[in-house]
C-alpha cells in the first residue's frame, strides 16, 4: 500500500498446536521469495499455552512494547485445550487488536482450480470481507444482574462509533477501487439493529459519495448467507460490522476451500502499528506435530504480509504459486513440509 522497505523486521508467534509446523512453511516461502537485497530479519516470539502454564502471561505491557519495533507480525495459531476457554482469546489476541488498533480485519476468498467446494458446480468466488476489528459487541461493554437467579439478565452492548465506522467503511471502499470490478456490499441488518444499522448505512452512503466509480449495494447479513451460498460470484468487496464479519466470513472459508487455506490480516492500516497476518483456522490439536497440517493459509497470510508492506509483485507471485499447487495436488495426500517445499520452489 504505502513504499516498500528494504528490509523487513518481522516478528514470528509460532504458538500452538501446528502453529509453529505451519509457520515454519510460510517462513520457508516468505525467504524464497523476496529479492536477494530485502533483509528479512525475525524474531520469535513465544505467546500461547505454554508461556501462559509457565508463567501466568499472556501479553504483558513490555511484550507489546516489544512488537511495536516490527513491521508486521506473521502468527500461527493461539489456544489449547489445556487454557480455559477465553483466556488466551482474550489476554492475547483481542489485547493485542486493541494495543494496535488492528481495526480492519481483511479476509480474502477465493475459490482456486482444482479446489474442492461444498457447492454445485465450480462458481467463481473472488471476494473479500474486510471486517471492522475493534467495535460492535467486543468491546466487553455490558453485564450480568441477578446472576445465577432465574431472573438472570445479561446485556451484551454493539458500539459503534462514527469514526470507527467511517475508517473502516474507507478502506473498505479503497480496496473496492483497487480491484478490477469495483462492488461494495454493505452486510448488516439495519431493519431491526436501527441504531447501529443506520449509523452504518448512513456512512456508508456518505462515504460512496467519493467514489462514483465504485458499484454499491447494501443487503441485510440474513440475505448475505443465502446469497454467499447461491451466488457467491457477485461479491467483490463485502465490508461489514465485527460480529456479522466473524460468522460470514467462516462461511466463505467453507465455500472456497475450507480452512486449510483461509488467510487473514488484522490491519492497522495507518501502518502507526505492525499489522498481524494469520490463518484463519486455529491450532488444531488434533491433528498437531503429524505433519497433516495444510500450511496454505498461512502461506497466503504471508501474501497478504507482503502486500500489506508494499511487495505486490512478490505477494501476486505467492499466490500465483498457490493457486499452481493446489491445482497440480490431485489426491495425493501431503505433508505439512512436502506442501511448503512445493510452494517455496515455485514461487
Ligand atoms: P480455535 O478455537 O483456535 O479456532 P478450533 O478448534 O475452533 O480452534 P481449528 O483449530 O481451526 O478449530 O480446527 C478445526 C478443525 O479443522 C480440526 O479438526 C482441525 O484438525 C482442522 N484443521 C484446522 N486447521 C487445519 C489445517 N491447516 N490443515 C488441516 N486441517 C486443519
Ligand atoms: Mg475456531
Amino acid at each position: 500500500m504505502s513504499a516498500r522497505t528494504r528490509s523487513i523486521n518481522l516478528a514470528v508467534i509460532p504458538g500452538d498446536g501446528i502453529g509453529p509446523e505451519v509457520v515454519e512453511q510460510g517462513l520457508k516461502v516468505l525467504n524464497a521469495v523476496l529479492p536477494q537485497d530485502v533483509k528479512l530479519e525475525t524474531t520469535e516470539y513465544d505467546f500461547g499455552a505454554r508461556r501462559y502454564h509457565a508463567t501466568g502471561e499472556t501479553l504483558t505491557d513490555a511484550d507489546t512494547e516489544a512488537l511495536k519495533g516490527h513491521d508486521a507480525i506473521l502468527l500461527g495459531a493461539i489456544g489449547d485445550p489445556s487454557v480455559p476457554s477465553g483466556v488466551l482469546e482474550r489476554g492475547f489476541l483481542l489485547k493485542l487488536r486493541f494495543a494496535f488498533d488492528h481495526h480492519v480485519n481483511l479476509r480474502p476468498s477465493k475459490l482456486l482450480p482444482g479446489v474442492a467446494t461444498p457447492l454445485a458446480g465450480q462458481p467463481e468466488i473472488d471476494f473479500v470481507v474486510v471486517r471492522e476489528g475493534t467495535e460492535g459487541p467486543y468491546t466487553g461493554n455490558g453485564g450480568t444482574i441477578r446472576k445465577g437467579t432465574p431472573h438472570e439478565v445479561a446485556t451484551e452492548v454493539s458500539v459503534n462509533t462514527a469514526y470507527g465506522v467511517e475508517r473502516v467503511v474507507r478502506d473498505a471502499f479503497e480496496r473496492a477501487t483497487a480491484r478490477p470490478r469495483k462492488k461494495l456490499a454493505l452486510i448488516h441488518k439495519n431493519n431491526v439493529l436501527a441504531y447501529a444499522g443506520h449509523l452504518w448505512t448512513d456512512v456508508f452512503h456518505r462515504v460512496a459519495a467519493e467514489y462514483p466509480e465504485v458499484t454499491t449495494e447494501y443487503m441485510h447479513v440474513d440475505a448475505a448467507t443465502i446469497y454467499l451460498v447461491t451466488q457467491p460470484e457477485r461479491f467483490d468487496v463485502i465490508v461489514t460490522d465485527n460480529l456479522f464479519g466473524d460468522i460470514i466470513t467462516d462461511l466463505a472459508a467453507a465455500v472456497s476451500g475450507g480452512i486449510g487455506v483461509a488467510a487473514s490480516g488484522n490491519i492497522n492500516p495507518s501502518r502507526a502499528f505492525p499489522s498481524m497476518f494469520e490463518p484463519v483456522h486455529g491450532s488444531a490439536p488434533d491433528i498437531a506435530g503429524q505433519g497433516k497440517a495444510d500450511p496454505t493459509a498461512t502461506v497466503l497470510s504471508v501474501a497478504l504480509l507482503l502486500r500489506h508492506l508494499g511487495y505486490e509483485t512478490e505477494a501476486a507471485r505467492v499466490e500465483e504459486a498457490v493457486a499452481a499447487d493446489l491445482g497440480g495436488r490431485g489426491t495425493a495426500a501431503r505433508t505439512t513440509e512436502e506442501i511448503g517445499d512445493a510452494l517455496a520452489a515455485r514461487v
